[in-house]
């Protein structure tokens, strides 16, 4: 188990990590999820003792990361997010290596090396240098050195960024597959990642902890809604009237072009307010072209979450990012 209390990172004046609390148990595989810059390697090269915080405290199975750090170490392996490269080498060669430097007992290297190889599929690869070999590979030989010395929590920062769509499908397995033995602790910033592994998600921003939960929890931790998105035939100035008489409406827009008028109402999450909408148009004599609930997706929420707070670094909103395509699309059609 991993406990982690009020954990402060500060460089300089910049804080990246702003007392982060929170528990691992056992046996979870747990998502660690936040736009870039949010924190998530800085807080995991803290908990493996690759780096120092500023304040708190870390402990693996109750030993404390700097009162007994070989103890803590002995418990984790760690793919960091930029690992150290020993191209020059084999794959067995480094996993004897890393075994070495991991003081694995001598007669268990072997046989731990050769089970490293086979649960990250590189059994086949073994003989070859590691500069040889394609990112997906690498990365799975960056898993094997990690659960050399069979350490009971593995974590891994963002393993499958820079892979192809199969090699991503691939490690998530390898992550599935190391949990039914490991605690796996995974970073990332792409929410579909994490749900399609993870039992838990804690979504950091700002070095700060915004929700920590089952995936299937994340909705309501945000303020439940419905929204309705209704295509009425009218002008604006006969639909603005009826929809401002509804009852229960909290947020309304309208956009018309003369001839239609796209209506979105927003309500309280246990008010639909379709039937009265239908109702109001028809004694009105408007008719209604499409209504549609708008739903929103994990996507939406994360984005939500995330932003909810002050950023400092900024997400290009749309807008720009639809600039910045159309500016792209400018230069590659010249
Ligand atoms: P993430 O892994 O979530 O993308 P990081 O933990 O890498 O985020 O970074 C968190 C914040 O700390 C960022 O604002 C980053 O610029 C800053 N940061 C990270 N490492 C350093 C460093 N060595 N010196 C100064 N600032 C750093
Ligand atoms: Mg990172």
């Amino acid at each position: 188990m991993i406990e982690v209390k009020d954990l402060v990172k500060k460089y300089d004046n910049h804080l990246a990590v702003d007392h982060l609390t929170f528990t691992v148990p056992r046996g979870q595989i747990l998502g660690f999820l936040g736009p870039n810059g949010a924190g998530k390697s800085t807080t995991m090269n803290i908990i493996t003792g690759y780096i120092s915080a500023t304040e708190g405290s870390v402990s693996i199975n109750g030993h404390d990361i700097y009162e007994e750090p070989e103890e803590a170490k002995k418990s984790i392996g760690y793919l960091p997010e930029q690992p150290p490269v020993y191209t020059d080498m084999t794959v067995k060669e480094y996993l004897g290596f890393v075994a070495e430097l991991k003081r694995v007992p001598k007669k268990e290297r072997e046989p731990q090396i050769a089970s490293a190889l086979a649960k990250t599929g590189t059994v086949d690869v073994a003989k070859r240098l590691i500069k040889h070999l394609s990112k997906g590979y690498r990365q799975r030989v960056g898993i094997a050195q990690a659960i050399i010395g069979n350490p009971e929590v593995i974590i891994l920062d963002e393993p499958t960024v820079g892979l192809d769509p199969v090699q991503i499908i691939e490690i998530r397995d390898l992550m599935k597959e190391l949990a039914k033995e490991h605690t796996v602790i995974l970073s990332s910033h792409i929410l579909s990642e994490i749900s399609a592994v993870c039992d838990t998600v804690m979504i950091i921003n700002n070095g700060r902890l915004v929700v920590s939960d089952t995936v299937e929890n994340l909705p309501q931790h945000l303020n439940a809604q419905n929204s309705c998105r209704v295509v009425i035939k009218g002008t604006e100035d006969l639909v603005k009237p009826l929809m401002e008489e509804l009852e229960d409406v909290k947020e309304l827009s309208l956009e018309g072009d003369g001839e239609f008028v796209t209506v979105t109402v927003t309500s309280d999450s246990q008010v639909d307010l379709r039937e009265d909408i239908f109702f109001a148009c028809a004694r009105a004599g408007l008719p209604i072209y499409e209504m549609s609930n708008v739903t929103r997706n994990l996507e939406d929420i994360f984005l939500e979450l995330t932003r909810s707070e002050e950023t400092t670094e900024e997400l290009p909103t749309e807008g720009e990012i639809k600039e910045e395509s159309e500016e792209n699309a400018d230069v590659s059609d010249l």
